[in-house]
């Protein structure tokens, strides 16, 4: 689709729907194309999750990032240490881990306990298992422009924009937080693509108007429903990150949702938008650090 030619009748008919969950299996399903082709010409891709302490949101995420890297081809693998471990044995972890052969990607669920300092656990990663793009290393690589790992959300944004034929080049971007795992990275990757970009946050003072000046809005801030629909220009792009409680329980964007459908030209719900892409990009990233780890080329 291409946001220009079409913005009118889009609006006309409805926002296209950006439907993460199938976009997230069509990606998870050229993962397991690459794997299997690793594991013809060398070996499976791995993935170790370290995980510690009993969060129980911890403990869904890594389940299932755990049955997605199963069900691609990958050998997974989770080690759980107790929520009162100290921060040498969680970095001892990633010592072991950063000198097995067999380990392609490390990934450290955050948040860690209180207590335990997680930069200092971050930095310890191999550059090339960082697969959550979150080392000084990666993140200067984003910054600069060259090859590396990229956080697994923002990369998820970028990638239901290419699958649905969405250019970023020379389009008004307004990107809502500025967190160092989803709003400084999308930022960074609209930009090499082209776009011209503006960071707002919460000592931004007046998001309304930025926001009725951007072809595309990415929110990432975790206040449900903040971004209104009358923030949203006719036509607009609307990437919703935000994951929020609503009052009756149910999840909510950062986005309100039905009122936004009706200006923008393509939005993503929640949930099932950029959710499910978050962990699609997880086994992308593994998949490319296996690749490289083992010298063998993939198509595409
Ligand atoms: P964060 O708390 O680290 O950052 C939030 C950002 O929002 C900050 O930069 C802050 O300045 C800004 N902000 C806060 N209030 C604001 C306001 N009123 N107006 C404008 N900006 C404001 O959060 P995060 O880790 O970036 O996550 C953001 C949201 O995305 C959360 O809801 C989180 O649950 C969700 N999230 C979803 C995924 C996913 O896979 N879909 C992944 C990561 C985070």
């Amino acid at each position: 689709m291409s946001t220009e030619n079409t913005m009118s009748a889009d609006i006309e008919n409805g926002p296209t729907v950006l439907d993460g969950k199938a976009t997230a299996k069509a990606v998870r399903a050229d993962v397991a194309v690459g794997a299997a082709r690793l594991t013809e010409l060398g070996r499976a891709p791995g993935l170790t999750v370290v995980l510690v302490g009993d969060d129980p949101a911890s403990q869904v995420y890594v389940r299932s990032k755990d049955k997605a890297a199963t069900e691609a081809g990958f050998v997974v693998n989770t080690i759980r240490l107790g929520a009162d471990a100290p921060q040498s044995e969680i970095e001892a972890a990633v010592d072991s881990l950063n000198a097995d052969d067999s380990v392609d990607g490390i990934l450290v669920q955050l948040p860690l306990p209180k207590g335990l300092d997680s930069d200092a656990v971050i930095e310890r990663i191999d550059p090339g298992k960082d697969v959550d793009g979150l080392t000084a290393t990666s993140v200067a690589r984003l910054a600069m422009g060259r090859d590396g790992m990229v956080p697994c959300t923002p990369a998820g944004c970028v990638e239901i924009l290419n699958r649905h034929g969405i250019d970023l080049s020379g389009k008004d971007v307004v990107v809502i937080g500025r967190s160092q795992l989803v709003g400084k990275p999308f930022a960074q990757l609209a930009l090499a693509r082209n776009a011209t970009v503006t960071i707002c946050h919460s000592r931004t003072r007046d998001l309304a108007a930025h926001c009725r000046n951007a072809d595309v809005i990415v929110a990432a801030v975790g206040v449900a429903k903040l971004v209104q629909g009358d923030w949203v220009k006719p036509g607009a792009v609307v990437l919703d990150v935000g994951i929020n409680r609503g009052e009756d329980g149910k999840l909510v964007g950062d986005v309100d949702y039905a009122a936004a459908a009706t200006r923008a030209s393509a939005i993503t719900p929640v949930p099932g938008g950029i959710g499910p892409m978050t962990i699609a990009m997880l086994l992308s990233n593994t998949l490319r650090a296996s690749a490289l780890r083992q010298g063998i080329e993939l198509a595409g």
